[in-house]
């Protein structure tokens, strides 16, 4: 019989109403000849409530009783769900994470899935019921209860889905469906009918709030075919699946609103000096993301990256006590900045895609302040009472409102196969949430150019792109960052057939900006790290830092993605350096 796992959030369990209608949902599936089994969110705000709870009484109340509080909130809905389809006169059995058996670590708040036990369920199934399970929610080794962290019942639904090896997962919610961009921001949005499991990981985690960026990861990992859809209509979704809708370059845009940008100044530019902090972040478990290295001046480097701003006080706490260890001067910081992103797996076969967001964003007069490049997507920082603005200038500068005129289908790089996990390899995975490595690469084509102390204002990375374009140079990487004194820095590699061609370009507009002759390496190797959902594995990044670290390689340009890390090195340490990665990363490897 076919299974199928749904998953109702916090507004479509809103009230008893609401929670009789989701109800009737489960109960039409049963009908409709599956096995169900519904996960289910706390009741509208009722977390954003205990937390507050917990805040009226403390400000820094630990993370285990916060995790027994806010498992609270989903235990009410499984039991009144449960009593909704009782009353409708079906069989169904209510459980918290712990009796179903979805074993955690013990990071509290933050938690990772490492099992999931399937006989109490598959039994209650069996048995004619329908089984509810509680998001958002585990237990660790020592019978505490964990949570999975913020909007994680998503997380729990795909991994549900995954252990059930369900037919499909269903995510009712207060859209119907994955829009190109928050629908709630920007009123054009579209949408869309597919979407690839590498960008919808790409948008949940670059901000778009619809789906917990874990829980992709599982889908793509196990080859769970996700729908989007409307808890309140019968409209069809979007699904998420191996497969993008078009082959336009961008799919969609995100925009995170609250992040905040740190910056370590003057690090002694030595391999490994300034990522040694990396560990430490890691360790906290933050995520960091649009980590730029500007290439060092006298010795020394700027190393900027982004956190979420709920994570500043941790991270300035971490790099305050580690200054004196990497010997950098002092720690900068910027709070009430946003990250908008754009996506989309065509622009991987597309040019120019960088160059048309930037002069979006510069003919709004809005200033860009840190830039990071990946294959399938390009964050630009701004301050945040420009985001709103700048998300709708990259949203029609691609004309995302429209259907895609080809409408075909792309497919990923890989030709449509997502690597999914079977037999030996699943059996080789400890841990469901385990990163997982898919390659490793070694790209010896490219040269670096990088442009210091070029004025900080709106446009400059517009016309730089634009000239650079027009002269029929492609450009892989790009950083921005900000530098010392209202001075940006920004490096971008190109093929080094046409470094030359590059240069010339660059030095007409050096000259006019009075900012110095571009430097540049003209053979640089790029070593990339591909997998699955390697930006919020925190200590990955650090992992491949260290390793080149070790082996007295020094990194240059960064470029972070849910699915690569690419970073640069000089070509000479290329060769040297895959064979440390692969080393370094066999045991993650699928
Ligand atoms: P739930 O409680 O059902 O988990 P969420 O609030 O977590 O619902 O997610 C749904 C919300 O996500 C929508 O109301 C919408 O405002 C927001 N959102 C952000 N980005 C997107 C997007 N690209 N497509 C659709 N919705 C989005
Ligand atoms: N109730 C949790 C939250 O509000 C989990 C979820 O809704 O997904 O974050
Ligand atoms: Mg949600």
């Amino acid at each position: 019989m076919p299974l199928i796992v749904q998953k109702f959030g916090g507004t479509s369990v809103a009230d008893p109403e609401k929670i009789k209608n989701a109800a009737r949902k489960a109960i039409r599936a049963v009908q409709a000849g599956n096995q169900v089994v519904v996960v289910v969110s706390a009741m509208g705000k009722t977390t954003d409530h205990l937390i507050s709870l917990a805040k009226q009484i403390s400000d820094r109340p630990s993370n285990r009783e916060m995790d027994m509080l806010m498992s609270s909130g989903e235990q009410v809905t499984i039991a009144l769900l449960a009593i909704a389809i009782e009353a409708f006169g079906h069989k169904a059995v209510s459980m918290t994470g712990a009796q179903i058996g979805i074993h955690t670590d013990n990071s509290f708040m933050k938690a990772r899935i490492k099992s999931i036990s399937t006989d109490r369920m598959k039994a209650a199934l069996n048995d004619g019921k329908i089984v509810i399970a509680a998001g958002f929610q585990g237990i660790d080794d020592d019978g505490n209860i964990t949570t999975l962290g913020r909007g994680g019942s998503d997380t729990s639904a795909v991994a549900l889905a995954a252990a059930l090896r369900a037919d499909e997962c269903e995510i009712y919610t207060d859209v119907d469906g994955v829009y190109t961009t928050d629908p709630r921001l920007i009123a054009e949005a579209r949408k869309v009918n597919r979407i690839s499991y590498d960008e919808m990981l790409e948008l949940a985690s670059l901000g778009a709030g619809v789906m917990h960026s874990r829980s992709i990861e599982f889908a793509k990992k196990f080859g769970v075919n996700v729908q989007v859809r409307s808890s309140f209509s019968d409209v069809p979704g979007s699904l998420i699946s191996g497969n993008s809708e078009s082959s336009a370059p961008v799919t969609g845009c995100a925009l995170a609103k609250n992040e905040a940008r740190l910056t370590l100044i003057a690090v002694p530019d030595k391999p490994g000096n300034a990522m040694k902090i990396f560990a430490k972040i890691a360790a906290a478990k933050v995520a960091t993301d649009m980590i730029v290295q500007n290439i060092g001046t006298d010795g020394k480097t700027d190393l900027s990256f982004t956190v979420p701003a709920a994570d500043l006080a941790a991270t300035l706490e971490v790099l305050e006590t580690s200054l004196a260890e990497v010997g950098a001067e002092r720690v900068d910081y910027e709070e009430n900045v946003a990250k908008v992103s754009a996506v989309g797996l065509g622009m991987e076969q597309q040019g120019g895609v960088a160059q048309k967001m930037f002069q979006a964003i510069s003919e709004k007069g809005i200033n860009i302040s840190m830039i990071t490049t990946s294959e399938i997507k390009i964050s630009t920082l701004v301050s945040l009472p420009d985001a709103t603005e700048t998300l709708r200038a990259v949203h029609s500068t691609f004309e995302l409102q429209k259907e895609p005129a080809d409408g075909v289908l792309s497919h990923p790089a890989n030709g449509g196969q997502v690597p999914t996990l079977t037999g030996q390899a699943l059996s080789r995975l400890s841990g469901m949430e385990e990163i997982l490595i898919e390659g490793i690469h070694l790209d010896r084509q490219q040269s670096r150019i990088t442009l210091s102390s070029i004025p900080d204002q709106p446009g400059i990375a517009s016309v730089l792109f634009k000239t650079i374009a027009d002269a029929g140079v492609v450009v892989d990487m790009i950083v921005q960052s900000c530098g010392k004194a209202g001075k940006a820095v920004i490096s971008f590699t190109v093929p080094r057939n046409v470094l030359d061609k590059a240069l010339a370009v660059s030095k007409t507009l050096t000259v006019q900006w009075k900012s110095g002759d571009p430097k540049y390496n003209p053979a640089v190797a790029i070593l990339s790290v591909r997998g699955t959902g390697l930006r919020s594995h925190t200590g990955l990044a650090y992992r491949m830092f260290k390793t080149l670290a070790d082996g007295g390689i020094n990194v240059n340009v960064i470029s972070t993605s849910e699915r690569s890390i690419a970073i640069t090195v000089d070509d000479a340490n290329g060769s040297r350096g895959l064979e440390l990665l692969k080393t370094e990363f066999a045991k993650d490897m699928i």
